[in-house]
């Protein structure tokens, strides 16, 4: 009877930022922190791009995220944020100047 279940499937985990610490997205992944320490110690760890689904390694930008992107799918989402921030401050500032006119 070697009916032993192998659990030892090797994966990237794919983290997912949650609460203080991190898991991963994995359903038979056990993987998970909690702490600031921790989450450290996932910098340089490979994980798999949210977006793209091309393996990285987590960095300090990365580790920031809520569900970690490459470098190259954070480039263009910088790209849109701060197309849409400055969208916003345009019009922010054009209702500024209609309030002050009133
Ligand atoms: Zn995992
Ligand atoms: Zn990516």
């Amino acid at each position: 009877m070697s009916n032993t279940k192998h659990k030892t499937s090797k994966h990237i985990h794919r983290f997912i930022h949650v609460g203080p610490g991190w898991k991963c997205a994995n359903p038979d992944c056990r993987f998970f922190v909690y702490d600031r320490q921790a989450t450290l110690a996932i910098l340089g760890n490979s994980t798999i791009c949210w977006n793209c689904g091309v393996k990285f390694g987590m960095d300090e930008e990365s580790i920031q995220m809520e569900m970690p992107q490459c470098s190259d799918c954070r480039n263009v989402k910088y790209k849109e944020i701060a197309d849409t921030v400055e969208l916003d401050s345009l019009a922010r500032m054009v209702k500024n100047h209609e309030t002050q006119y009133k």
